[in-house]
């Protein structure tokens, strides 16, 4: 079953302890569909300018990636700047140009309203709520977002949690959003705020994942070398609802095991900058590194 995924095409400029680059591409929708293509049909509603370079659109097209939604408006792609320290699990920001998404109107493509899974992707919360709106009886949607959002619109972000099934944050977001230091007293009052779970993102030490009645823990898979973390949380709800919306489930059991398959997404994302590592990788590399997170969780 397909995806349908608003959010971020960007182009970013990142700096990290192991180099820089500019305006390679990015963005929360950019990361989320690359990876949920490994496991099914993704179709992107978003935005970029005219200076969007046209091997990036080669680039979606190759990995089937839909195209349909993805507007070309006048003006310049977003943009978004940041670096990390040696701490790699805090992106810090130094500009974020929202250009072509200040005053873009998302119109979902009317042969994919249907779509039954759908992801907002980190962005305007009132850009994800219009498109949600437009879906005609989505199964599961989940959604992400950033302390930008929270600073910025945390009404209009309140205004969406109770149509949503899972919540995805980081852990300084959730304490933010919560007012809670604890993350299961912030993950209990996040639930309190309507979505049916919560999954809590903690870079390298892994993820929580709660809803009413259930409750798991899973590690980052192990890692020697991480070169940029930009777009892992993405690419985690990527190989999470990749493997949902291909397994057609969205059952307590099933989210487990797109947790793991998130996870593994996730640690490819951050071997190189941008989106270079995902596309290096084939399903048989996901396999693998899916035994060994078998193993190494063994109890
Ligand atoms: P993450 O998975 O959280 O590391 O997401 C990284 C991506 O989020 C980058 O490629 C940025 O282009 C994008 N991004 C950064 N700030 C924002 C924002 N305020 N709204 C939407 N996307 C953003």
């Amino acid at each position: 079953m397909s995806i349908l995924v608003v959010g971020s095409v960007a182009l970013d400029s990142v700096k990290t302890p192991f180099g820089r680059r500019d305006n390679i591409l990015g963005g929360s929708a950019t990361f989320f569909s690359i990876a949920a293509s490994f496991f099914t049909k993704v179709n992107i509603v978003a935005t970029v300018g005219e200076d969007f370079p046209k091997k990036n659109v080669e680039l979606f097209k190759k990995r089937g990636i839909g195209l349909e939604g993805l507007a070309v408006s006048k003006g310049k792609t977003f943009h978004w700047k940041g670096f990390y320290d040696y701490d790699l699990n805090t992106a810090h920001t130094i500009a974020t140009h929202l250009n072509v998404f200040r005053d873009f109107d998302p119109k979902v493509p009317a042969d994919l309203r249907d779509s039954k899974y759908v992801f907002l992707a980190n962005i305007d919360p009132d850009l994800q709520r219009s498109v949600l709106g437009q879906m005609r009886g989505p199964r599961l949607v989940a959604l992400d977002s950033m302390n930008y959002w929270i600073s910025n619109k945390e009404r209009s972000l309140r205004r969406i949690l109770d149509r949503i099934d899972i919540f995805l944050l980081n852990d300084a977001e959730a304490r933010q959003l919560s007012g809670e230091s604890n993350l299961i007293r912030a993950a209990q009052a996040i639930l309190r705020f309507g979505p049916k779970a919560v999954i809590i993102k903690r870079g390298e030490y892994g993820v929580l994942y709660f809803s009413k009645g259930s409750h798991f823990v899973a590690p980052a898979y192990l890692l020697e070398s991480i070169y940029d973390p930009t777009g892992a949380g993405d690419a985690f709800a990527g190989g999470l609802m990749g493997y949902l919306s291909r397994s057609r489930k969205a059952d307590d059991s099933a989210i487990r095991k797109g947790i793991i398959y998130g996870s593994i997404l996730a640690s490819f994302t951050v071997e190189d900058f941008s989106v270079n590592r995902l596309l290096s990788i084939s399903m048989k590399d996901i396999r693998g590194r899916y035994e060994r997170f078998r193993k190494i969780t063994r109890f």
